[in-house]
């Protein structure tokens, strides 16, 4: 959530940002692998005190927290200029020093030239909306500065086993196989590799869940009708070119 907040930037060690910051977690993510290119990993979220303070940052949370006992163990890199928040992070101080005063300008029109923040739907979803111009943009300049190091992990997966609409497990040859049901991590996803919004895995993992303790309930489980496959449904199909990929292509769904 604080990745959409106002004040919040991402970078690579280069000191340039990579991404709009404020897309799902799913496409920083993506980001972060470079699509081709190069790795941003780890990337830092950079921001400075009053935001950490007033939105939290990774576990640290708004207002309670005691930042202090963060910074001694590790978990965040504070220093009291973009300069050295740079060093002690191993970031290239002036590429970031540019990227910030760059980012502030911005901030400060409320328009993101580079990654178009807070122009998306799930952008201003999570941000600040008593937060003008643009909830997901705000200067970062209330020393002391912070950087939090992030790496991907995995929440969900792609290919898995095919199933048909009662979470019956497919043979080779597409018929069921007598008394085999999946659901959730370990079949193919509806959703193939795209994350339409929240609950995208479990509300999945869920739905066939139920379907499958349903059929079982059925007392038949090799009978019934295969109506489909999951994955298989046209309304659901993705854009195939990556670099146009964004949340808000899912929003009719
Ligand atoms: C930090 C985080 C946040 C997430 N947030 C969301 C979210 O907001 N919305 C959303 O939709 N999805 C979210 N997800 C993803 C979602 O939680 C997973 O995709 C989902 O839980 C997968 O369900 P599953 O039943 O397939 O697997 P799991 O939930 O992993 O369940 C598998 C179970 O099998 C057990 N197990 C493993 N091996 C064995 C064994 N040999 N014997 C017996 N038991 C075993 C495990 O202990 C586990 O309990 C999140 C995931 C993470 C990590």
């Amino acid at each position: 959530m604080d990745r959409g907040k106002p004040g919040l930037m991402a970078v690579g060690v280069s000191g340039r940002r990579f991404v709009n910051e404020a897309d799902s977690y799913h496409d920083f993510v993506v980001a972060m692998h470079g699509d081709g290119g190069t790795p941003v990993m780890p990337a830092y979220l950079i921001c400075d005190h009053r935001f950490i303070r007033k939105y939290g940052l990774g576990l640290v949370r708004p207002v309670v927290s005691r930042i202090g006992a963060f910074v001694r163990d590790g978990y965040l890199i504070r220093a009291r200029s973009i300069e050295g928040l740079a060093k002690s992070a191993g970031i290239d101080p002036v590429a970031l020093r540019e990227t910030v005063e760059t980012y502030n300008a911005d901030a400060r029109n409320g328009v993101d030239n580079q990654f178009g923040r807070g122009s998306r739907v799930l952008n201003r979803h999570n941000g600040d909306p008593e937060h003008r111009p643009n909830p997901c943009m705000g200067p970062i300049e209330h020393p002391p500065y912070y950087a939090l190091p992030v790496t991907p992990c995995t929440i969900g997966t792609t290919i898995g086993l095919a199933t048909d609409v009662d979470s019956r497990v497919l043979g080779e040859a597409g018929a069921p196989l007598q008394g085999l049901y999946a659901c959730g991590n370990d079949i193919s996803s509806v959703f193939r590799g795209f994350y339409p919004g929240p609950g995208a895995t479990l509300g999945a993992a869920v739905v066939f869940a139920y379907r499958a303790a349903r059929h079982l309930a059925s007392g038949d489980p090799a009978g019934g009708t295969v109506s489909g496959r999951t994955g298989d449904s046209p309304t659901l199909s993705p854009p195939t070119n990556h670099a146009s990929r964004n949340t808000d292509d899912f929003q009719r769904i």
